[in-house]
């Protein structure tokens, strides 16, 4: 059995302000250990609930976070940025469950550190009508190849998002959302035990677990993104349609090729900006 899990470091217990996720602070210097910790939190359960091979994705910013020296050595481990299929990379059909270590509530939802794949770039996005999150598009890809999404770690209100979107999903909740920088977190340490008990009930039971996505494609994305000139820049794009000021509307024939478009608009604003 083979079990992906990707790891963000928003939701992960201990963190609750920007800081921490911006390279070149002592504060993030800590959160990336309290990240890499949680994964391996995660790698543990994966392996005692039957997994034999894991898949680690750093999914993060410039998705080099969590200190290889450090991780399971059980697990492999994507890291880098652009990626293809950006937080989810590395997955494939043969995986047999998905594991979201860290995620927080999607752009425009109230949430610790809410945003979806830039913060800087888009203010909301929807699919086919859903306001989607991280786990809408990846766990959606994983989905539309036939790998069930197993179990999420991140705040409360992350977790009535995928009680919604993935009802058959086991959420790991650490923290309680206060407000977009405040949380009331459980310690790394109770986490992390609650993350490798979760994570192992999960994967044993990832055989029977309902493999389902909130959208199917074809896949109507609206993006609302942040600043106007980043809607200007998208409308150039022959396949998008201008919806607003702020707006632009596609269609993509799977998750796989949203993901790239929306990564692609994110790469674009970071460099507008
Ligand atoms: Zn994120």
């Amino acid at each position: 059995m083979h079990i992906f899990i990707s790891v963000d470091i928003e939701g992960v217990a201990g963190v609750c302000e920007s800081l921490q996720g911006q390279r070149g602070n002592p504060e993030y210097e800590v959160a990336r250990r309290l990240m890499t910790e949680e994964a391996n939190a995660a790698i543990r359960g994966a392996f005692a609930g039957g997994a034999d091979a894991v898949t680690v994705a750093d999914s993060h910013g410039p998705m080099r976070n969590m200190i290889a020296e450090q991780l399971d050595p059980r697990a492999r481990l994507v890291s880098g940025r652009a990626r293809p299929l950006s937080m989810i990379e590395g997955i494939h059909a043969d995986h047999d469950g998905v594991v979201l270590i860290g995620y927080h509530a999607a752009a425009g939802n109230f949430g610790v550190l809410a945003h979806t794949v830039s913060g800087l770039a888009f203010r909301r996005i929807e699919v086919n009508g859903v306001r989607a999150g991280e786990p809408t598009l990846f766990a959606g890809h994983a989905a539309e190849i036939g790998v069930p999404l197993l179990a999420v770690s991140g705040d409360d209100r992350l977790e009535a998002e995928i009680a919604e979107q993935f009802p058959a999903a086991r959420s790991i909740t650490v923290k309680r959302c206060i407000n977009a920088f405040a949380s009331e977190s459980m310690s790394p340490d109770e986490a992390r035990e609650r993350i490798e008990q979760d994570v192992c009930e999960a994967v044993e039971a990832a055989a029977s677990t309902e493999v389902k996505a909130p959208c199917t494609p074809p896949l109507t994305v609206d993006i609302g993104f942040s600043k106007q000139i980043f809607a200007d820049a998208a409308a150039l794009l022959p396949f998008t349609e201008r919806t607003g000021a702020l707006d632009v509307r596609f269609v993509a024939k799977s998750h796989a090729e949203a993901i790239g478009i929306i990564s692609s608009f994110s790469l674009m604003a970071s460099a507008l900006a």
